[in-house]
């Protein structure tokens, strides 16, 4: 699957790699390096379980160079005009539309996603998010204010805002391009140099957009990429020569890379779990809402962390969305992710499946009803190695069951009734999480009241996923610490320095 026209891949030359393996490098300083021996491991695509590449893992040695090259970087790039940063980041723009193709293709043979999202969703995003980082930095400008002194006097303060220095970037699977880029943009744009350390079953398009980068003229060693599991990540995110971390992943994870951090007490922003709900009234336009809510639940086969795995249903139209939610899930495709029609490809690994089928049978010792999926689906040969799973909705269960309490980022969701919008926001609110939340309703009011009682970081009112990349974007509790977008990403990739002057 994962040969097809237009993915012709990065470093695919090198002595040493067996035959037809693509090779995914390390690249540093702005230029692929040399494998390290004994360190690599195999890239497999979700969908088939088949071998496709091997990936050179970096040892903490490399991951010190990718960091020396940042260091040597950011001083120069710190300096270079905000206009002329915003010029390299507009023609990395241009650069991953020109490669567009390469670009989806790489992402669908890592993470097995249908190939139509990972073009409107995953990519189209990426080039998104380096305008929209132009755009914000070429428009950001700071206050300045004076102060009364005594006698008369005046003293003017200013802040003048400077990039970290360099930040490692942290990122998962599940959205790989789309997050990678979210971060990147926006610390390049406010004059940081960047070392990457995606995830070990997502390492093609970091590689890919090096390129993209070279061509768009970004100074060698502002952008690296290391490859490995959490070994790299941490010794990435506890080097010395680090003065922030952007981190997106599961909040076990983040736990951890915060601890490897507070040593050095460096910024970060970590962009965590999520256990999301969705709270649907009785006087909601059925059809809109069970469309909207089916998106929510099954997109990227539930593997986004504002999917809704809770959904809180006012009783008298409980049946109706329940029934309507069955449909879809039902008529969901699965199959050929590179098939335009497919409309839901694997579960990104066998490990993560296993996990999921962990809560298919822990629901059903809860007490859960099956009202659709529940099982591992028969897709015919070529696909009988990948990581799939029935799309999954249940009834039965209740927020004091670990199924309404944890994490499972599977295509699953459970359906609840409620009666009151106080009981709703109740229900909705208990959680350790604070990610995202989606309010289906007519009633105007009742929908901006419930979606700002919702004790989340983005709240959504008869849509889901819905972005303007201005707005900021984070969660609560056990979901992160910071918010990214527009001017949030700024304050977090600068730090102020107070002038004051006595006049
Ligand atoms: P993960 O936490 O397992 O891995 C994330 C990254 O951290 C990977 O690159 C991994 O190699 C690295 N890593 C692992 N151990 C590390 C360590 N000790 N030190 C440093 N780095 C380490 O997460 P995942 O399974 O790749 O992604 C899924 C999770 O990400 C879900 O929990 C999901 O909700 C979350 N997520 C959150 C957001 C958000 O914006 N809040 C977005 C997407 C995904």
């Amino acid at each position: 699957l994962y040969r097809q026209p237009g993915y012709a891949f990065v470093g695919h030359d090198v002595a040493g790699e067996s035959e037809g393996m693509t090779a995914i490098r390390t690249f540093v300083g702005g230029r692929f390096i040399d494998p390290e021996p004994g360190q690599r491991f195999d890239k497999t695509n979700p969908a088939t379980g088949l071998t496709f590449a091997t990936v050179h893992e970096a040892s903490a040695a490399v991951v010190d160079q990718a960091v020396a090259a940042a260091r040597a970087a950011a001083r120069e790039w710190a300096r270079t005009p905000v206009r002329e940063r915003a010029a390299v980041l507009r023609r990395a723009a241009d650069g991953i539309e020109a490669r567009f193709a390469e670009f989806v293709a790489a992402e669908v043979a890592d993470t097995g996603k249908p190939v139509v999202l990972a073009r409107e969703l995953d990519v189209a995003r990426a080039s998104a998010n380096f305008r929209t980082y132009a755009d914000v930095v070429s428009s950001a400008g700071q206050e300045s204010f004076l102060t009364d002194l005594p006698g008369g006097r005046q003293a003017l303060n200013y802040a003048v805002r400077k990039p970290l220095g360099v930040v490692a970037v942290i990122v998962p699977w599940n959205l790989p391009l789309l997050l990678l880029t979210w971060k990147v943009s926006a610390a390049l744009a406010c004059g940081n140099t960047v070392v990457v350390k995606p995830s070990e079953f997502t390492p093609s398009t970091a590689t890919l957009l090096a390129e993209v980068l070279v061509d768009a003229g970004l100074p060698a060693g502002a952008y690296n990429v290391v490859h490995g599991f959490g070994a790299t990540g941490a010794a990435l995110a506890g080097h010395r020569g680090i003065d922030g971390v952007t981190f997106t992943g599961s909040t076990a994870t983040g736990t951890r890379v915060m601890q490897t951090v507070a040593p050095r007490v460096r910024p970060v922003s970590f962009e965590l779990g999520g256990k999301n709900a969705a709270v649907v009234f009785d006087d909601v336009d059925l059809d809109e809402a069970v469309a909207g809510l089916s998106r929510a639940i099954f997109t990227n086969t539930g593997q986004v962390c504002l999917c809704t795995e809770r959904v809180y249903v006012q009783r008298p139209v409980f049946e109706d969305i329940a029934a309507g939610l069955v449909e879809r899930a039902r008529a969901l495709k699965l199959g050929d992710p590179s098939d335009e029609t497919t409309t839901t490809g694997p579960l990104i690994s066998e490990q993560h499946r296993d996990k999921v089928r962990g809560y298919l049978a822990l629901a059903e010792q809860e007490g859960a009803k099956v009202l659709t999926g529940g099982g591992v689906p028969q897709l015919g040969a070529e696909l009988d190695g990948g990581s799939w799973i029935e799309p999954t909705l249940w009834t039965g269960l209740s927020n004091t069951d670990r199924t309404l309490r944890e994490e499972i980022f599977g295509p699953v969701a459970a359906l609840i009734p409620f009666d009151s919008e106080e009981e709703a926001i109740e229900l909705a609110n208990d959680t350790d999480y604070g990610l995202a939340a989606s309010v289906w309703t007519n009633d105007l009011r009742r929908g901006h009241r419930v979606a700002q009682a919702m004790n989340v970081g983005m709240s959504w009112v008869n849509t889901w996923f819905l972005r303007d990349l201005r707005s900021p974007f984070g969660g609560m509790g056990m979901s992160g610490i910071g918010r990214e977008g527009g001017m949030s990403a700024m304050e977090f990739y600068t730090e102020p320095t107070n002038v004051c002057v006595a006049l």
